[in-house]
Protein backbone atom coordinates (compact mmCIF):
# COMPACT_ATOMS: atom_id res chain seq x y z
CA UNK A 1 0.00 0.00 0.00
CA UNK A 2 2.61 2.69 -1.02
CA UNK A 3 2.36 5.95 0.37
CA UNK A 4 4.87 9.17 -0.23
CA UNK A 5 4.52 12.12 2.01
CA UNK A 6 7.13 14.16 0.79
CA UNK A 7 7.15 15.88 -3.34
CA UNK A 8 7.26 18.92 -5.03
CA UNK A 9 4.61 19.60 -7.83
CA UNK A 10 5.27 22.61 -10.66
CA UNK A 11 4.01 25.14 -7.83
CA UNK A 12 7.28 25.02 -5.93
CA UNK A 13 10.54 23.16 -7.85
CA UNK A 14 8.51 20.59 -9.51
CA UNK A 15 8.17 19.53 -13.15
CA UNK A 16 4.98 18.09 -12.64
CA UNK A 17 1.94 19.70 -12.33
CA UNK A 18 -0.04 18.94 -9.38
CA UNK A 19 -2.58 16.92 -11.82
CA UNK A 20 0.02 15.28 -13.00
CA UNK A 21 1.83 14.38 -10.29
CA UNK A 22 -1.22 12.92 -8.42
CA UNK A 23 -1.88 10.69 -11.79
CA UNK A 24 1.54 9.19 -11.71
CA UNK A 25 1.34 8.43 -8.16
CA UNK A 26 -2.03 6.83 -8.73
CA UNK A 27 0.17 4.95 -11.81
CA UNK A 28 2.43 4.29 -9.14
CA UNK A 29 -0.32 2.27 -7.27
CA UNK A 30 -0.32 5.19 -4.01
CA UNK A 31 -3.31 5.50 -1.53
CA UNK A 32 -1.81 8.52 0.09
CA UNK A 33 0.26 11.27 -1.12
CA UNK A 34 1.21 14.58 0.82
CA UNK A 35 2.12 17.85 -1.37
CA UNK A 36 4.28 19.47 0.23
CA UNK A 37 5.60 22.54 -2.22
CA UNK A 38 8.70 25.02 -0.32
CA UNK A 39 6.67 27.84 1.43
CA UNK A 40 3.26 27.95 -0.22
CA UNK A 41 0.42 25.96 -0.46
CA UNK A 42 -0.63 26.58 -3.98
CA UNK A 43 -1.18 23.61 -5.78
CA UNK A 44 -3.50 22.04 -2.68
CA UNK A 45 -6.81 22.84 -4.00
CA UNK A 46 -5.81 21.55 -7.37
CA UNK A 47 -4.05 18.31 -6.01
CA UNK A 48 -7.15 17.36 -3.62
CA UNK A 49 -9.22 17.60 -7.17
CA UNK A 50 -7.00 15.12 -8.76
CA UNK A 51 -6.63 12.95 -5.45
CA UNK A 52 -10.51 12.52 -5.13
CA UNK A 53 -10.87 11.79 -8.91
CA UNK A 54 -8.43 9.10 -8.18
CA UNK A 55 -9.41 7.99 -5.19
CA UNK A 56 -5.88 8.76 -3.67
CA UNK A 57 -5.97 10.62 -0.29
CA UNK A 58 -4.38 14.06 -0.34
CA UNK A 59 -2.49 15.31 2.64
CA UNK A 60 -1.90 19.08 2.33
CA UNK A 61 1.25 20.24 3.25
CA UNK A 62 4.48 22.29 2.69
CA UNK A 63 8.31 22.19 3.46
CA UNK A 64 9.97 25.22 4.92
CA UNK A 65 13.58 26.01 5.63
CA UNK A 66 13.88 27.21 9.58
CA UNK A 67 16.65 28.54 11.07
CA UNK A 68 18.84 26.12 13.22
CA UNK A 69 22.53 27.40 14.29
CA UNK A 70 23.92 24.30 13.05
CA UNK A 71 22.74 22.48 9.57
CA UNK A 72 20.10 23.50 6.99
CA UNK A 73 17.32 22.44 8.40
CA UNK A 74 13.90 21.69 6.99
CA UNK A 75 10.21 21.21 8.37
CA UNK A 76 7.63 19.48 6.76
CA UNK A 77 4.40 20.86 7.70
CA UNK A 78 1.41 18.27 7.04
CA UNK A 79 -2.34 19.04 7.69
CA UNK A 80 -1.34 22.65 6.86
CA UNK A 81 -5.16 23.62 5.13
CA UNK A 82 -4.75 26.45 2.54
CA UNK A 83 -6.70 29.05 4.38
CA UNK A 84 -5.90 31.76 7.03
CA UNK A 85 -4.21 30.62 10.30
CA UNK A 86 -1.00 31.79 12.27
CA UNK A 87 1.40 29.66 9.79
CA UNK A 88 -0.15 30.20 6.48
CA UNK A 89 -0.05 34.08 7.00
CA UNK A 90 3.47 34.01 7.37
CA UNK A 91 3.73 32.11 4.21
CA UNK A 92 3.67 35.38 1.84
CA UNK A 93 6.77 36.83 3.95
CA UNK A 94 8.52 33.66 2.87
CA UNK A 95 7.91 33.93 -0.16
CA UNK A 96 9.04 37.50 -0.34
CA UNK A 97 12.06 36.62 0.70
CA UNK A 98 12.32 33.43 -1.54
CA UNK A 99 11.88 36.15 -4.45
CA UNK A 100 14.22 38.68 -2.98
CA UNK A 101 16.82 35.57 -2.56
CA UNK A 102 16.68 34.68 -6.11
CA UNK A 103 17.51 37.90 -8.03
CA UNK A 104 20.30 38.38 -5.45
CA UNK A 105 21.45 34.88 -6.70
CA UNK A 106 21.10 35.89 -10.84
CA UNK A 107 22.75 39.09 -9.95
CA UNK A 108 25.88 37.10 -8.27
CA UNK A 109 25.63 34.82 -11.20
CA UNK A 110 25.91 37.64 -13.38
CA UNK A 111 28.74 39.35 -11.28
CA UNK A 112 30.75 35.86 -12.36
CA UNK A 113 30.49 36.82 -15.88
CA UNK A 114 27.84 33.88 -16.50
CA UNK A 115 25.42 35.04 -19.08
CA UNK A 116 22.16 34.31 -17.14
CA UNK A 117 19.03 36.58 -16.60
CA UNK A 118 15.84 36.56 -14.19
CA UNK A 119 13.41 36.47 -17.06
CA UNK A 120 14.86 33.55 -18.47
CA UNK A 121 14.61 31.91 -14.50
CA UNK A 122 11.12 33.06 -14.68
CA UNK A 123 9.90 31.58 -17.58
CA UNK A 124 11.76 28.32 -16.67
CA UNK A 125 9.53 28.10 -13.31
CA UNK A 126 6.52 29.26 -15.07
CA UNK A 127 6.63 32.84 -12.64
CA UNK A 128 5.57 31.07 -9.54
CA UNK A 129 7.38 28.91 -6.30
CA UNK A 130 10.93 29.49 -7.96
CA UNK A 131 13.42 28.05 -6.34
CA UNK A 132 17.23 27.28 -6.52
CA UNK A 133 16.54 24.15 -9.31
CA UNK A 134 14.71 26.64 -11.54
CA UNK A 135 18.25 28.42 -11.84
CA UNK A 136 19.62 25.08 -11.87
CA UNK A 137 17.88 24.33 -14.69
CA UNK A 138 18.94 27.90 -16.98
CA UNK A 139 22.32 26.45 -16.23
CA UNK A 140 21.93 23.43 -17.35
CA UNK A 141 20.17 24.69 -21.01
CA UNK A 142 22.68 27.27 -21.53
CA UNK A 143 25.62 24.38 -21.06
CA UNK A 144 27.36 26.32 -18.59
CA UNK A 145 26.97 23.04 -16.28
CA UNK A 146 26.26 19.56 -17.58
CA UNK A 147 23.56 18.72 -15.15
CA UNK A 148 21.37 20.54 -11.92
CA UNK A 149 23.43 18.69 -9.64
CA UNK A 150 27.09 20.12 -11.09
CA UNK A 151 24.70 23.82 -10.44
CA UNK A 152 24.63 23.52 -7.16
CA UNK A 153 28.23 22.22 -6.62
CA UNK A 154 29.82 24.66 -8.60
CA UNK A 155 27.62 27.75 -7.60
CA UNK A 156 24.60 27.24 -5.85
CA UNK A 157 24.69 25.21 -2.78
CA UNK A 158 25.84 26.66 0.56
CA UNK A 159 29.14 27.81 0.46
CA UNK A 160 29.40 27.90 -3.22
CA UNK A 161 29.78 31.67 -4.86
CA UNK A 162 26.25 32.42 -6.07
CA UNK A 163 24.94 30.88 -2.75
CA UNK A 164 22.73 33.82 -0.51
CA UNK A 165 20.55 33.82 2.41
CA UNK A 166 17.19 34.21 2.65
CA UNK A 167 14.54 35.15 5.38
CA UNK A 168 13.64 32.10 7.38
CA UNK A 169 11.00 31.45 10.46
CA UNK A 170 12.88 30.34 13.45
CA UNK A 171 12.63 26.78 13.94
CA UNK A 172 11.07 27.05 17.10
CA UNK A 173 8.67 29.39 16.23
CA UNK A 174 8.07 27.32 13.03
CA UNK A 175 7.18 24.55 15.11
CA UNK A 176 4.71 26.83 16.93
CA UNK A 177 2.90 28.29 13.99
CA UNK A 178 2.28 24.83 12.74
CA UNK A 179 1.23 23.71 15.76
CA UNK A 180 -1.37 26.78 16.33
CA UNK A 181 -2.53 25.88 12.55
CA UNK A 182 -3.46 22.45 13.77
CA UNK A 183 -0.82 21.07 11.22
CA UNK A 184 2.33 18.46 12.31
CA UNK A 185 5.49 19.41 11.89
CA UNK A 186 7.83 16.79 10.81
CA UNK A 187 12.17 16.89 10.82
CA UNK A 188 12.88 16.45 7.13
CA UNK A 189 15.67 14.27 5.87
CA UNK A 190 17.34 14.83 9.17
CA UNK A 191 20.94 13.95 7.85
CA UNK A 192 21.30 17.76 6.82
CA UNK A 193 20.83 19.47 9.75
CA UNK A 194 24.55 19.40 10.59
CA UNK A 195 24.98 17.22 13.33
CA UNK A 196 27.19 14.00 13.27
CA UNK A 197 25.12 10.57 13.89
CA UNK A 198 26.46 10.68 17.49
CA UNK A 199 24.58 13.84 17.97
CA UNK A 200 21.34 12.92 16.68
CA UNK A 201 19.78 12.10 19.64
CA UNK A 202 20.69 14.99 21.29
CA UNK A 203 19.15 17.49 18.60
CA UNK A 204 16.04 15.46 17.84
CA UNK A 205 15.26 15.17 21.34
CA UNK A 206 15.84 19.15 21.61
CA UNK A 207 13.18 19.03 18.30
CA UNK A 208 10.31 16.80 19.74
CA UNK A 209 11.11 18.43 23.04
CA UNK A 210 10.43 21.79 21.39
CA UNK A 211 6.85 19.81 19.63
CA UNK A 212 8.32 18.13 16.50
CA UNK A 213 5.84 15.62 16.13
CA UNK A 214 7.88 13.35 13.64
CA UNK A 215 11.13 12.86 11.75
CA UNK A 216 11.50 12.14 8.43
CA UNK A 217 12.99 8.21 8.82
CA UNK A 218 12.26 6.93 4.93
CA UNK A 219 14.02 9.09 3.40
CA UNK A 220 14.44 8.16 -0.78
CA UNK A 221 18.60 9.04 -0.19
CA UNK A 222 18.79 6.76 2.95
CA UNK A 223 20.40 3.25 3.61
CA UNK A 224 18.09 0.72 5.13
CA UNK A 225 20.15 1.30 8.10
CA UNK A 226 20.22 4.93 8.34
CA UNK A 227 16.63 4.30 7.93
CA UNK A 228 16.16 1.58 10.40
CA UNK A 229 18.12 3.81 12.96
CA UNK A 230 16.12 6.78 12.27
CA UNK A 231 12.64 5.17 12.85
CA UNK A 232 14.22 3.70 16.00
CA UNK A 233 15.21 7.36 17.13
CA UNK A 234 11.86 8.66 16.47
CA UNK A 235 10.19 5.77 18.74
CA UNK A 236 12.34 6.19 21.46
CA UNK A 237 11.10 9.65 21.20
CA UNK A 238 7.59 9.21 21.11
CA UNK A 239 7.27 10.68 17.77
CA UNK A 240 6.21 9.22 14.29
CA UNK A 241 8.93 8.19 12.03
CA UNK A 242 7.74 9.71 8.83
CA UNK A 243 8.61 9.14 5.11
CA UNK A 244 9.04 10.32 1.30
CA UNK A 245 10.41 10.70 -1.75
CA UNK A 246 11.39 13.93 -2.11
CA UNK A 247 10.21 13.69 -5.84
CA UNK A 248 10.68 16.80 -7.67
CA UNK A 249 10.35 15.63 -11.16
CA UNK A 250 12.86 16.16 -13.90
CA UNK A 251 14.99 18.65 -11.38
CA UNK A 252 15.78 15.51 -9.04
CA UNK A 253 15.65 12.90 -12.17
CA UNK A 254 16.58 10.00 -9.96
CA UNK A 255 13.95 10.22 -8.04
CA UNK A 256 10.40 8.65 -8.54
CA UNK A 257 7.38 9.09 -6.66
CA UNK A 258 6.64 6.87 -4.03
CA UNK A 259 9.52 4.45 -4.58
CA UNK A 260 12.19 6.97 -4.60
CA UNK A 261 15.49 5.48 -5.94
CA UNK A 262 13.52 1.76 -6.24
CA UNK A 263 13.62 0.81 -2.52
CA UNK A 264 11.84 3.00 -0.69
CA UNK A 265 8.69 1.60 1.12
CA UNK A 266 6.71 4.14 3.50
CA UNK A 267 4.84 1.97 5.75
CA UNK A 268 0.92 2.69 5.37
CA UNK A 269 0.44 3.08 8.93
CA UNK A 270 2.09 6.56 9.27
CA UNK A 271 -0.50 7.64 7.77
CA UNK A 272 -2.74 7.17 10.62
CA UNK A 273 0.41 8.22 13.31
CA UNK A 274 0.15 11.26 11.25
CA UNK A 275 -3.10 11.83 11.74
CA UNK A 276 -3.42 10.94 15.66
CA UNK A 277 -1.18 13.10 16.08
CA UNK A 278 -2.75 16.04 14.31
CA UNK A 279 -6.01 15.21 16.30
CA UNK A 280 -4.30 15.97 19.71
CA UNK A 281 -3.80 19.72 18.06
CA UNK A 282 -7.26 20.41 17.65
P1 LIG B 1 15.59 26.69 -2.46
O1 LIG B 1 14.39 26.27 -1.66
O2 LIG B 1 15.23 27.56 -3.61
O3 LIG B 1 16.70 27.21 -1.63
O4 LIG B 1 16.12 25.34 -3.13
C1 LIG B 1 16.18 24.18 -2.35
C2 LIG B 1 15.95 22.98 -3.24
O5 LIG B 1 17.08 22.81 -4.08
C3 LIG B 1 15.85 21.68 -2.46
O6 LIG B 1 14.55 21.38 -2.09
C4 LIG B 1 16.31 20.69 -3.47
O7 LIG B 1 15.24 20.43 -4.34
C5 LIG B 1 17.33 21.43 -4.27
N1 LIG B 1 18.73 21.17 -3.88
C6 LIG B 1 19.35 21.62 -2.77
N2 LIG B 1 20.64 21.21 -2.77
C7 LIG B 1 20.81 20.49 -3.90
C8 LIG B 1 21.93 19.81 -4.49
N3 LIG B 1 23.15 19.81 -3.90
N4 LIG B 1 21.72 19.16 -5.67
C9 LIG B 1 20.51 19.18 -6.26
N5 LIG B 1 19.43 19.81 -5.76
C10 LIG B 1 19.58 20.46 -4.60
ZN1 LIG C 1 12.75 21.47 -3.67
FE1 LIG D 1 14.18 19.60 1.78
FE1 LIG E 1 11.65 18.62 -0.44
Amino acid sequence: MPVDLHTHSSCSDGSDSPEELIANAAAAGATTIALTDHDNLNGIDRARAAAGAHGIELIPGTELSVRWERGAMHLLVYFLEPATGPLQDRLAQLQDGRADRNLRVVRALQDLGIDITYDEVEREAQGQGIGRPHIAAVLMAKGVVPDIAAAFDAYLAKGRPAYQERYRLDFVEAVELARASEAVPVIAHPHTIGVSADDYGAALRYGASIGVMGIEAHYSEYSPDTRAALAALADDLGVVATGGSDYHGTYKPDIDLVVGRGDLAVPEAVVDRLAEAQRTLE
